[in-house]
């Protein structure tokens, strides 16, 4: 049977999206003009430092290939190094496949950084939580900072969500770290612009000239026009199936800081003596260039995605943090879903929008260093990647389903729909 011609179609044919649904989404299409034109402005200025980065530091053809064996030489991974650190304005980068995750790249820069009888002080409350077993909050504490005589106190944030900074003043006084999270994680506090990481920053080196101050960086990388070490952070850490990846790098994690700092995070990187000349880049430097070179332009589409998604959200009766129009310093919007049933109503629905596995079905499980049973709605290209569009919710309280990424807008915000569609049809939605 021929289509019926449609000068106007509103959805491709077969997604079946409830039309209340829909005009949800075209007011909140509305709410995102502004918000979008801001987006574009840095995803621009960000593009542009990226390239002047390549330029600068001449990456070649040859960069692109790889390594295998030891690596000694490695053009490509040292000149990725020196592009990046330019990138995030830093003096000296590691960036390397084989970190295997954000958690392994924090845990390098600890137990690079700290030594026995050190104390790090965590600037902004509890951190995110696969660091509490790193540290030794939880769980067996073998092979934690606590079993390597490393001590440990957190300033808790302000009951607002923000830092507290006449406690910060006093306690990164005979401390050896202060650590900082830009982003929320699975919190409902804010996520740190640079300007305020540059508060913090101020505060503690205001006490403690000599402090090390660490960002967590993952999920802001690109989300504004500088990163944290024009904030005055000593050292930043990031994963690249997260921002800075673009999509594209297929694992992988960053160190980037002061010479000095990455030198000693590059001996617990390998070993002592060896640091980063050896480390083979087997095939993965074209596709961390690759990913790195258009990783503005996909955090733009994950941004738009997560101020698509909390607008639409609010205006079905969904408190959102940040909500519609609040500064953002990270791709995350927390969606408070008030039930579990709406939460995993949520997620099925993302999954059923996803590009890779939409006819999985996600079930709550114990994911290994999380302390609840964990949902994630993830149909990525790369397995468990968050710059790709993903919700994952703790099943505690309050219900709130993490959701993030989005590789292109338009299939980020459809996936948004079908979440929604899902929730529609297992009655978790009420729509006038
Ligand atoms: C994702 C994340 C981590 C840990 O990264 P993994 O790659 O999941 O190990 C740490 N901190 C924050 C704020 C994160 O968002």
């Amino acid at each position: 049977m021929a289509e019926i011609f449609d000068p106007k179609p509103v959805t491709v044919k077969g997604f079946e999206i409830e039309e209340r649904i829909l005009k949800a989404a075209a007011k909140a299409d509305d709410m995102c003009e502004e918000a979008f034109r801001e987006i574009d402005k840095v995803a621009r200025y960000n593009g542009e430092k990226v390239l002047k980065a390549f330029i600068d530091h001449k990456v070649s053809d040859g960069c692109l290939k790889g390594s295998a064996g030891y690596g000694y030489g490695d053009e490509g991974r040292d000149t990725l190094d020196a592009v990046f650190a330019q990138v995030m304005g830093a003096e000296d980068a590691l960036v390397r496949h084989n970190i295997v995750s954000g958690t392994h790249a924090l845990t390098i820069a600890l137990f690079g950084l700290l030594r026995t009888g050190d104390k790090m002080v965590s600037l902004t409350g509890a951190p995110y939580d696969t660091l509490e077993e790193v540290i030794g909050l939880r769980g067996s504490k073998n092979g934690s900072l606590a079993d390597y005589g490393i001590g440990y106190e957190q300033v808790e944030l302000t009951p607002e969500g923000k830092p507290n900074v006449a406690e910060i003043f006093q306690k990164v006084k005979g401390a050896k770290l202060a650590y900082i999270q830009r982003s929320r994680g699975y919190s409902l506090r804010p996520s740190l612009t640079v300007s305020a990481v540059a508060e913090i920053v101020k505060a503690a080196k205001g006490a403690n000239p000599d402090i090390i101050v660490m960002v967590d960086n993952c999920y802001g990388e690109f989300v504004e026009k500088t990163e944290p070490i024009a904030a005055g952070a000593d050292i930043i850490v990031g994963s690249l199936i997260k921002n800075p990846g673009g999509g594209i790098a297929e694992t992988g994690g960053y160190i980037a800081g002061s010479k000095k700092l990455v030198e000693q995070c590059s001996y617990r990187l390998t070993c002592p003596g060896v640091g980063r000349e050896a480390g083979c880049s087997l095939d993965q430097n074209k596709r961390m260039y690759q990913g790195l070179f258009l990783a503005p332009e996909t955090v733009a589409n994950a941004l738009k995605t997560a101020t698509f998604t909390a607008a639409i959200m609010t205006q079905l009766g969904f408190e959102c943090r940040p909500a519609p129009g609040e500064a953002r310093g990270d791709i995350i919007t927390a969606v408070l879903m008030k039930k579990t049933d709406n939460l995993i109503a949520f997620c099925k629905g993302v999954q059923k929008g996803s590009p890779v596995d939409s006819f999985v079905t996600p079930e709550p499980w114990d994911m290994p260093g999380y302390d609840s049973k964990v949902i994630m709605a993830a149909g990525a290209f790369n397995n468990g990647a968050s710059i790709e569009l993903s919700a994952d919710a703790p099943l505690r309280e309050p219900y709130a389903a993490y959701v993030q990424g989005g590789l292109t807008y338009a299939t980020g915000r459809m996936g948004i729909l079908c979440a929604l569609q899902e929730m529609f049809e297992k009655r978790c939605l009420k729509l006038f």
